[in-house]
């Protein structure tokens, strides 16, 4: 499932790409815009009451929750989402691009050097070219996303 979220919801946006989920977000995105993403296959994730009823409730959910661990629960107990382990961390928090493994010696001068003496598995997003190493996501665990998400 491939989700969009509105200006009102980054920090959902950015938990469901930790979880591995293809989420756009664009925070200066205008409501025609947002509601057009749906026409690529996408469940629109909305705050905004406005959006009720304009379209079909599988296609637009409106989030309840004001707070956003609670959001992601929200989310996941009514799509009934089973993250699948193989895709955490996969993918940027950032803009969305998908993560790819790169080497040691290609994050030199591109990490802290404190990160670079500690840490020798790193991967880069291949849509902003940020680079992530273990601990750099907001979570780093299995069990911490348990906790968080309940999932
Ligand atoms: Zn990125």
């Amino acid at each position: 499932m491939r989700f969009a979220a509105d200006r009102m919801l980054g920090k959902l946006a950015k938990s469901l790409r930790m979880l591995g989920y293809d989420t756009l977000y664009f925070s200066g995105l205008s409501n025609g815009k947002f509601l057009a993403l749906a026409n690529d296959g996408r469940v629109l994730l909305s705050r905004n009451t406005r959006f009720v009823g304009k379209m079909a409730p599988d296609r637009l959910i409106f989030v309840e929750a004001n707070d956003p661990k609670m959001q992601i629960k929200e989310i996941i107990r009514l799509l009934g989402l089973k993250p699948d382990a193989d895709k955490l961390f996969s993918r940027c928090t950032v803009c969305n691009g998908l993560l790819e493994a790169v080497e040691p010696e290609d994050v030199v001068g591109r990490v802290p050097d404190h990160i670079v003496s500690c840490h020798n598995r790193y991967s880069e997003c291949k849509g902003c070219a940020r680079i992530y190493w273990p601990g750099s996501h907001l979570v780093r665990s299995r069990e911490e996303i348990t906790r968080l998400f309940g999932v």
